[in-house]
């Protein structure tokens, strides 16, 4: 069977890479020169920068497998245990986020009342029907207010850079939703999975926390892509066009360099790239994924020295949470969490603006970005040095927005596909925005194709 893959980012790659590893014949047809898409490293002034993902966890198995498969596992680079220690911009301090219920109790995050009515959460209901519910209306319900500005608004910042006030909590935090229906609440959900695990003899995390230990390559993530692409030698199509058109039952994918048919089609592109290929395909279809919004997300990576810096970057970096009303999502102490990251004597900082909450500035020019990144950092972190080493990476459309509606949109996108017939949609738009849930994502479509096939 002969499969097309449209787009050459993580996604796209290892659907390729499991499909030829499971007999088909593959073709990834790639806009850019280079394959990767968000993921991608660059390597500056003995500096390792990553321009998106820093890595992935290894609480979930998919893309250790799929690392397993490429014999890179000699090349997996674990963070240092300093990743452990994170923390949260809260009335004008940073304060270390609680890991355990004894330094939740005491720590300064939340207010007496708002930690009250977080342990209140045992005695909330849970909500009838299958209705979907924001993330803000959710935590509202469930956690308070205090909760839902101080902790869950950051977070989502973190994972998503979202708006929890237009979030799907069923599409973006799945695990969170299956506690509630499930165990009735969250607490109560937490309580029974730790019991299950200690059974089983393991431990369980929380369910929106980090979940493992966020792991990496020696060479940063593009190490990943380089090991796929190498698996892929020959098969993949770089710096192309493609348009895609149904001819019977087969895909026809047409380049400047001519056409080909296909079996099946595997729509790896965002959302968005989707929707403009597949417009003379079906006018449903393209007008369902071109409903999937994204946000803006920019990236200012600082190198500094450290001695007289000011501060001892001990952990993974910090959130910052919309009510504390600053112009950065947060940042992230690279050279801490990977040390390889920086040279001797030097650290690296990875500055996040934008998102939802703040997409204008995520647009901003590259000189205005770095203004703002480092008057942020003196004023939240009281760094005294200008950095030595600058770098912007701008992402117009950087981290999908699973907005109310997400997981019914996608359910009509996947069975447009499947009335189409043999057309699959594998991104990071649909069924969750991590590494991990791209290569799960990615192993669930070859298996289907091939099932199919
Ligand atoms: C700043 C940032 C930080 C992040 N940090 C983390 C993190 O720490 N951990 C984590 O797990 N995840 C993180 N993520 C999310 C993670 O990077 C992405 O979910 C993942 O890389 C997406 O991979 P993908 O293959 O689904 O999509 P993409 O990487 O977007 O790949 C899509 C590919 O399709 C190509 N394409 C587009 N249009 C066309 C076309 N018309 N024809 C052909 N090809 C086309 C693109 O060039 C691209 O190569 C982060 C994301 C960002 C932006």
């Amino acid at each position: 069977m002969k499969v097309a893959v449209i787009g050459g980012g993580i996604s796209g790659l290892s659907t390729a890479f499991y499909l030829k590893r499971g007999g088909a014949e593959v073709r990834v047809f790639e806009r850019e020169k280079r394959v990767g898409g968000k993921m991608r490293t660059v390597y500056e002034e003995s500096y390792t920068v990553e321009t998106g993902p820093n890595g992935f966890l290894d609480g979930k198995p998919y893309t250790l497998n799929l690392v397993k498969a490429l014999n890179l596992t000699e090349a997996l680079y674990p963070s240092s245990d300093k990743a452990r220690k994170r923390f949260i911009y809260a009335k004008g301090r940073l304060a270390r986020l609680p890991e355990d219920p004894v330094s939740f109790i005491l720590s300064s995050l939340l207010s007496p009342k708002g930690k009250l009515r977080l342990v209140g959460e045992l005695f909330v209901p849970p909500k009838r029907g299958e209705e979907d519910e924001t993330l803000a209306q959710f935590a509202r319900r469930r956690l308070g207010e205090e909760a839902l500005n101080r902790l869950l608004d950051p977070m989502v910042a973190g994972i998503f850079a979202g708006d929890p006030e237009r979030m799907s909590l069923k599409a973006a935090f799945p695990a969170i939703y299956r506690l509630e229906k499930e165990y009735g609440g969250l607490i109560k959900g937490l309580i029974a999975k730790m019991k299950e695990a200690k059974k089983r003899g393991g431990k369980a995390s929380g369910p929106a926390g980090p979940g493992g230990k966020l792991t990496s390559f020696k060479r940063g993530v593009s190490q990943l892509i380089e090991a796929l692409e190498e698996s892929l030698k020959g098969e993949i199509e770089t710096g192309v066009n493609p348009q895609v058109e149904k001819r019977g039952k087969r895909w026809v994918v047409r380049t400047e360099k001519g056409e080909e048919e296909f079996d099946a089609l595997v729509m790896a592109t965002p959302s968005y790239a989707a929707s403009e290929i597949l417009k003379e395909v079906d006018r449903e279809l393209s007008d369902l994924l071109s409903r999937i919004e994204y946000s803006p997300i920019s990236v200012v990576a600082l190198g500094f020295t450290k001695e007289g810096l000011g501060h001892d970057l001990d952990g993974f970096g910090f959130l910052v949470p919309k009510e504390e009303g600053r112009e950065i999502l947060g940042a992230l102490w690279d050279s801490s969490v990977f040390p390889n990251r920086a040279p001797q004597g030097k650290a690296l900082i990875r500055v996040m603006i934008g998102g939802a909450r703040q997409p204008g500035l995520a647009l901003k020019s590259p000189k205005e970005l770095v203004r703002i990144a480092v008057k942020e950092l003196i004023e939240i972190m009281k760094i005294r040095r200008a950095p030595e080493y600058i770098r912007v990476f701008r992402h117009e459309r950087g981290i999908p927005h699973y907005t109310l509606g997400h997981a019914e949109r996608v359910e009509r996108i996947f069975k447009r596909g499947r009335e189409l017939g043999n057309l699959y949609f594998c991104n990071n738009a649909y069924t969750g925005v991590g590494v991990n849930d791209c290569t799960k994502a990615a192993q669930e479509t070859a298996e289907e194709i091939l099932k199919n096939g």
